[in-house]
């Protein structure tokens, strides 16, 4: 309910609604479930189980994310975004109605007897006392009712994040819009074959789901995700040069690309699945092989985060800095993909006691990281014993003190800096 009265009922990512405002009171984070098995179920539950349930997900990135370019950095052929910490929230709002006229609407839930009730006569059954069968044995009345209930999970993953900048077909024309939602749908699902092979990790593992991309609503960025919570760290690794080339390669023959018999579009031996039977109109391996053909070789930068909020953040950091050396440390920082300090000259206490004021912190679950520019005028002795108390007191205090001194290779502390953030 959090995030969703946070973001107004939109994706802060992507901007899409998540849900109108009736549905927004009532939604609630998936509870413990208890189920009972049983032998035989209902037509009712028969159909449920056929049609399946409408689940949307959505990426909000974390603070800390590193990002890549494939290819010329000016003119990249894919940005990928790695998170270690991303959150993914699964909306799910309620089982798809058999009748194709009916309105989406949701769970329904008891309240009384904390039962959901399903299917189009479920209230009325279960209200109906004299319904032996279906009744509320707790005799629940219309009071007890709960309509439009939308079901959400919200759970941290390592995430990749993958946007195709410019999309063209196989003439190297500008490919038509029409075709971008089967382009990206045949990509992610390439792509997560292309992981599942060459990483040897099981189709449960990692999933993805296209993410409209909010400067351009025909686009998406594909979002592939580990699905266990907080990271097998199979992700991590696909922006290795290695790793990457590799995971292209096997994507590549999945689509046929060496075979000599090739399907025309899509078949059971490249992207079709049981998994994926709702897109298989959509799939399409000729849309992605030409871009898939180019990402084979070419070399993986780090680089930047470019967006608007990291850029803001730079300059109002930049702003705290109180020597240049200070504001090269800071550019170097952002300059190696590396995430942004919290805070600059920052005041640290303890017991309404200033302890000292590190040039940058880090704040991270409740744990702190904070770094010392220190320029000539810390080379004097009075002044060194007096740093030395003072981080000494950080350190007790269980903050990592990291120091950069102005005649350290900064190349060298910026890569220690790295280790300790990612
Ligand atoms: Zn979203
Ligand atoms: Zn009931
Ligand atoms: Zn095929």
């Amino acid at each position: 309910e959090k995030e969703i009265s946070m973001t107004g009922g939109a994706c802060r990512s992507c901007g899409a609604s998540l849900e109108s405002a009736v549905v927004i009171h009532h939604s609630i984070e998936m509870p413990d479930q208890l189920a009972e098995s049983r032998s035989t179920i209902t037509s009712d539950e028969e159909e449920r189980q056929r049609l399946g349930y409408e689940v949307t997900r959505h990426y909000t990135p974390s603070g800390t994310r590193q990002f890549y370019v494939v290819g010329d950095p000016g003119e990249p052929l894919l940005t990928i975004s790695y998170d270690h910490s991303g959150k993914i929230v699964s909306i799910n709002h309620g089982p798809i109605p058999s009748d194709k006229d009916e309105p989406q609407s949701g769970f329904t839930l008891c309240t009384a007897c904390n039962r959901w009730i399903f299917g189009k006569d479920g209230v009325k059954d279960h209200l109906d006392p004299k319904n032996e069968m279906k009744r509320c044995w707790r005799n629940g009345t219309e009071e007890n009712i709960i309509r439009n209930i939308v079901l959400y999970t919200n759970t941290r993953h390592d995430v990749v994040k993958i946007d195709v900048p410019t999309l063209l077909d196989s003439e190297g024309n500008p490919l038509d819009e029409e075709l971008y939602r089967s382009f990206f749908t045949t990509l992610a699902q390439a792509i997560i074959e292309g992981v599942q092979i060459s990483m040897n990790v099981g189709v449960d593992e990692i999933r993805y789901f296209l993410m409209p991309d909010p400067q351009n609503r025909k686009k998406s960025s594909i979002i592939l995700y580990e699905t266990s919570e907080g990271g097998a760290g199979i992700l991590e690794s696909i922006a290795d040069h290695s790793t990457f080339h590799e995971v292209i390669r096997q994507a590549l023959t999945i689509l046929h690309e060496y075979d000599e018999k090739k399907c025309d579009r899509a078949c059971y031996e490249c992207l079709c699945n049981y998994y994926n039977q709702f897109d298989h109109d959509l799939l399409d391996r000729k849309l992605a092989l030409p871009l898939l053909r180019d990402l084979l070789t070419p070399g993986i930068q780090t680089v930047p985060d470019s967006s608007p909020s990291a850029k803001k953040m730079l300059e109002d950091l930049l702003k705290t800095c109180e020597s240049s050396l200070e504001q090269t440390v800071l550019e170097s920082i952002y300059l190696a993909g590396l995430p942004l300090p919290d805070s600059g000259q920052k005041v640290i206490t303890e017991g309404g006691e200033l302890i000292a004021r590190p040039d940058f912190a880090y704040q991270e679950n409740g744990h702190s990281i904070v770094i010392f520019v220190d320029g000539p005028d810390h080379d004097n002795e009075s002044q060194k014993r007096d740093d030395e108390m003072k981080r000494d007191r950080l350190d007790l205090m269980g903050d990592t003190v990291f120091t950069i001194h102005y005649r350290d290779d900064l190349q060298v502390k910026i890569n220690d800096l790295a280790e300790l953030l990612l």
